[in-house]
Formats: C-alpha cells, sequence, structure tokens
C-alpha cells in the first residue's frame, strides 16, 4: 500500500457516516473511514471507544443505525455475513476442541461445498504458511496459545477473503511471543496481500505494525494517519497523549514561552537536557531552566523529569550517560532545550 490515493481507486473498504446506538450510548458514531487494497490498518483506541463495534459492523453482526458499509464498491451494509468476502479472527481464538487442526482449518471450505481430498490439501498448506504444517494431526489442547493463535489465522485465510478483521488477536499471548507474532502476521499480510483491520487498544503494536492508523475515542475517529503521522504530528491533545508520551503546555504556558494561547506538544526524544545549566543560544532554538525530579532507566535511555521554571514538568528521554548518581542529580538546576520545529500545536478544544 502506497501513501497516494488514486481518486478513481475503489477502496477495499468504505464506511459513510456509519453509527451504532445501544440503548442510550452512540457506541459508533458516524464514522467515515476508507480503507485501501492491501493495507494494514489498525483501530487503536481505549477501551469503550467503539472499535470492536466497527469491526463487528463491517463483519456483519451487527447492523448499523444508519450509514453505509462498502465492500470493493458494493453496498454490503444490509448483508448476512456470510454474504461479505470478509472473515474474523477473534482474540480468543473459537477453534473446535475435539476437532484436529487440519479439520479445524479445512471448517469453512466444507461448509462451502469443497470435496474432502481438496480441502484437507488446501487447510495443509495454510497450515503450512503459518508454520504448523508438523501438527496437522494434533488438537488444539496440543498446542500453545501461539500455535493456536496461527491455527485461527489459517482458519481465517483458508478461504482466501478480501479482508480479514483482527479483533485483539495477540491480546492473550506474553509479550516476547507477542512481539514476535506482531512481525509474523505483518510478514503474512505483505506477502498474502489481503488487506488486513486489526484492533488493538496497544499503541506501541499499532505503531509498529500498521500502514495507516485510525486512532478512535468516544466513537468517533480523531485522527488517521500512518504510524509516523500519528506520531510526529498528532492532530489533538487526545491523540498527543493516548499515542506514546508527550509533554503538553497549555495555552498560558505556551503564552508564556512563544507568545501565543494555544496547547502544543512535544515528544520527550525531542528535549535535549544541559546538565551545566548552560542555555542553547541558537536561532531555532528554545531554552528553559528547571530543577531535575526524578529519573527511569529504560535500557536504552533515561527518562528525566524536569520542573521548568514558571512551566510544566516535562519528560525529557535521553539517550547519553547522566553524570553523575540519582542523588547528586535530582534537585539539580538544568536548562531544557529544543528545537522549534519539533512543537506541534494543538487545537484548543481538542477532548
Ligand atoms: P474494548 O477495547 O474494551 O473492546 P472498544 O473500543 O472495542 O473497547 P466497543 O466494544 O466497540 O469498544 O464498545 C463501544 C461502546 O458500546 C461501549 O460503551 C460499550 O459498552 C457499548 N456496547 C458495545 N456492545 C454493546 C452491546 N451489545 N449492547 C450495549 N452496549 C454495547
Amino acid at each position: 500500500a502506497g501513501t497516494s490515493t488514486g481518486t478513481d481507486e475503489v477502496p477495499a473498504i468504505r464506511l459513510r457516516k456509519l453509527t451504532k446506538v445501544f440503548g442510550d450510548t452512540v457506541a459508533v458514531n458516524a464514522v467515515d473511514l476508507d480503507i485501501r487494497h492491501g493495507e494494514f490498518f489498525s483501530m487503536l483506541g481505549p477501551s469503550g471507544s467503539g472499535k470492536t463495534t466497527v469491526l463487528r459492523l463491517i463483519a456483519g453482526f451487527e447492523l448499523p443505525t444508519s450509514g453505509t458499509i462498502e465492500l470493493e464498491g458494493k453496498d454490503v451494509t444490509a448483508k448476512a455475513p456470510f454474504q461479505r468476502d470478509v472473515n474474523t479472527v477473534f482474540q480468543d481464538y473459537a477453534l473446535f476442541p475435539h476437532m484436529s487442526l487440519v479439520d479445524n482449518v479445512a471448517y469453512g471450505l466444507r461448509v462451502r461445498g469443497m470435496p474432502g481430498n481438496q480441502r484437507r490439501e488446501r487447510a495443509r498448506e495454510a497450515l503450512d504458511r503459518v508454520q504448523l504444517g508438523k501438527f496437522v494431526g494434533r488438537k488444539p489442547a496440543q498446542l500453545s496459545g501461539g500455535q493456536r493463535q496461527r491455527v485461527a489465522l489459517a482458519r481465517a485465510l483458508v478461504v482466501e477473503p478480501k479482508v480479514l478483521l483482527l479483533d485483539e488477536p495477540l491480546g492473550a499471548l506474553d509479550l516476547k511471543l507477542r512481539q514476535q507474532m506482531q512481525v509474523e502476521l505483518k510478514e503474512l499480510q505483505r506477502s498474502l496481500g489481503i488487506t488486513f483491520i486489526f484492533v488493538t487498544h496497544d499503541q506501541e503494536e499499532a505503531l509498529t505494525m500498521s500502514d495507516r492508523i485510525g486512532v478512535f475515542n468516544n466513537g468517533s475517529i480523531e485522527q488517521i494517519g500512518t504510524a509516523h503521522e500519528i506520531y510526529e504530528r498528532p492532530g489533538d491533545i487526545f491523540v498527543a497523549n493516548f499515542v506514546g508520551t508527550s509533554n503538553i503546555f497549555d495555552a498560558g504556558q505556551a503564552q508564556s514561552v512563544y507568545g501565543r494561547a494555544e496547547p502544543l506538544c512535544i515528544r520527550p526524544e525531542r528535549l535535549r537536557v544541559a546538565w551545566a545549566g548552560e542555555p542553547e543560544r541558537r536561532a531555532g532554538v528554545t531554552s528553559r531552566s528547571g530543577s531535575v525530579t526524578s529519573f527511569v532507566y529504560v535500557g536504552h535511555a533515561t527518562q528525566v523529569r524536569v520542573q521548568l521554571d514558571g512551566g510544566p514538568a516535562v519528560v525529557a528521554l535521553v539517550p547519553e550517560k547522566l553524570p553523575g548518581s540519582d542523588a547528586e542529580l535530582v534537585n539539580r538546576p538544568v536548562t531544557v532545550s529544543w528545537d522549534d520545529d519539533a512543537v506541534v500545536w494543538l487545537p484548543a478544544h481538542g477532548s
């Protein structure tokens, strides 16, 4: 998936004013979204922001209160799930415990009336693709969590859907396995060229895997962009806070630094800390004095918390070795500097 949008290209999925109301809860609020062919698109947001409901609407497990869903240019809003060329991988895998892996994977082909030999062959190929070729005769209980996740993937992919929907598919795995599966899933998606729509509340996961991300809040999409755009240019305070760590200056604090009353955000790795307290006097650089309040060593760098004089407390992520022990550095007067082009101005009325 490139970043160009040919205007005449029919998207894989098109949502228009998609809305779902449960009782007095507006779970999804007039969402407009185009997802391109072959794209790895993540829906990222806090619990209850409406991601899963959008996925279930696309799958056809729920019908919208209003709005439309198009799949490859065809309106499928009122179609049953089996009439849509999409398939879903759930977090709990939903495998049949009494069936062997090959029968689990072949199930969708059986429902579609494919003859036995042919469907077992296709199921074996799909299991090979997820590196489970040698386990075809096992039952799900004889597998690890990561292996079960791969079976669920093979089962969803064997019917060759145009779009694969994944609802927090790695949520049940431990961190190491999760990171390994992130890489595998991304490679699989790239080699198959199938459109993936991936729901997660884990911003790091969304940033590492996606071609583009839609950030959800309260049933709406706050921002759509590449990982780089979302991280480097958050569109509002919600996105700046939800994705990564942000130093936010409120309108008054921004006014005192830049003479402009509008909130701003600076990422921790864009701040520099001068331990001897000397300000950087260069054009395009802003410096402020403050004092160190704490440190957190994070392996590749150290997070240094600094209370700016007359300003907010900020977090700087510094890669260099610190010039002393914690005890020597806490309360030490320092200067924090940043390039002015690291500043992202935010609309005053973001949520
Ligand atoms: P999570 O990450 O926790 O899964 P989410 O972003 O996927 O959250 P949804 O599951 O889409 O959020 O829920 C959005 C809102 O709709 C929530 O307030 C939820 O309580 C409500 N909701 C979802 N499904 C139903 C339902 N079947 N009946 C009533 N309310 C529902």
